[in-house]
């Protein structure tokens, strides 16, 4: 009897959403401790044997891509923190479907690595960014290390790394007071500059209540001191929405997951550093692929289970202001 060949069907979820987009945490651990995302003593980090392989992820990635996936973006945790992460850049850059390969990363070690990370096949960067204050920094941060983040994002760029994008979580009281300071960086230089809301998580309760500022206020604050006119994003723009001012090299544009949540579009799944494929950002949903693909599971059974995954990919998260995210992990997708 034949067997029917599945693979060249591609990933759905059941509100008829394809899924091409993986986000791959290669690591939970980080080398700053932003207060919205981290407390200050880090988490209790997984056991080493727990984390996926280079291997095992570029296995997991195949499957992926065979099933429609065509987008691979490397986070964490700190994806730079990780030994020789161009060798996985580089394997997922030989998957034939794979169109598009970013990395989100805090930045300070991106000036030694952007080199061998273009090298090895890296499209994009986002690198995130808070303030441009260095006893700022710190105090966001809770280490320092701003001469290296701006060190990195020139370094991308000279690389040949392009777009580059610079996320910046922004927090009444802490940080507001610069979204100008960040506009200004999109006249100068080609870069893209995405306000994010702060979204809550059980370590920063309190203060995401305090520190919340809606884009729709973000917006209106850049429009009361430039003539920002809606723009064209860079490629692979995601949900945010852009704006430049005239003669700008780049755009500003702000990411709004809990004030005009972008679920209705959503296309992605991520892997966790464990390996549980994980359907929703503030979601438990979430499938183990480690246990298989350790016992020696294959391609089209991964496949198969992806497409299973599929069915509990929910509609949309149900993430209020005030109100904590189910799990504190469920962090390393933002600003995708
Ligand atoms: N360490 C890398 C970095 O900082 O870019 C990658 C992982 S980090 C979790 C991914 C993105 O999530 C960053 O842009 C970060 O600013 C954002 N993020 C983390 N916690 C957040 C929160 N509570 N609200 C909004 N964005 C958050
Ligand atoms: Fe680390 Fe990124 Fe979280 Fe900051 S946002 S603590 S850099 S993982």
């Amino acid at each position: 009897m034949q067997t029917l060949d599945l693979t060249h069907e591609l990933l759905a979820d059941q509100f008829n959403r394809p899924i091409t987009y993986l986000r791959v945490s290669v690591t939970d651990k980080c080398n700053l401790r932003c207060i919205y995302c981290m407390p200050e003593a880090g988490l209790p980090w997984l056991p080493k044997v727990d984390v996926l392989s280079y291997e095992e992820i570029t296995v997991l990635a195949r499957a992926a891509a065979s099933a429609g996936v065509r987008s691979v973006r490397i986070s964490g945790g700190e994806p730079l923190i990780r030994r020789d992460i161009a060798n996985l850049v580089a394997n997922l850059r030989a998957i034939p479907e794979i169109e598009d390969i970013s990395l989100s990363t805090n930045g300070l070690l991106l000036a030694e690595q952007a080199e061998a990370l273009r090298a090895a096949g890296l499209d994009r960067v986002n690198v995130s960014l808070d303030t441009l204050r260095e006893e700022r920094f710190f105090e966001i941060a809770r280490r320092p290390g701003l001469d290296r983040v701006l060190a990195g994002i020139d370094a991308a760029s000279e690389a040949g790394i392009s777009p580059v994008k610079v996320n910046c979580v922004v927090m009444r009281g802490r940080n507001d007071d610069e979204l100008m300071d960040f506009a200004r960086l999109t006249m100068q230089r080609e870069v893209y500059v995405r306000f994010i809301e702060v979204m809550p998580v059980h370590e920063n309760l309190g203060m995401q209540r305090d520190a919340y500022i809606s884009a729709d206020e973000m917006l209106e604050r850049l429009h009361e001191v430039g003539d920002l006119q809606p723009a064209a994003g860079p490629a692979g723009n995601g949900p945010a929405r852009y704006f430049a001012f005239p003669d700008a090299r780049g755009a500003v544009g702000v990411i709004s997951p809990l004030s005009h949540d972008y679920c209705e579009r959503c296309n992605r799944v991520r892997l966790t550093a464990d390996g549980r494929l994980r359907l929703c950002l503030f979601g438990n949903q979430q499938l183990d692929l480690r246990t298989p693909l350790r016992r020696g599971a294959s391609e089209s059974e991964i496949v198969g289970l992806l497409r299973s995954a599929m069915s509990i990919k929910p509609e949309r998260h149900h993430l209020k202001l005030g109100e904590a995210a189910s799990r504190m992990r469920a962090l390393s997708e933002i600003g995708g």
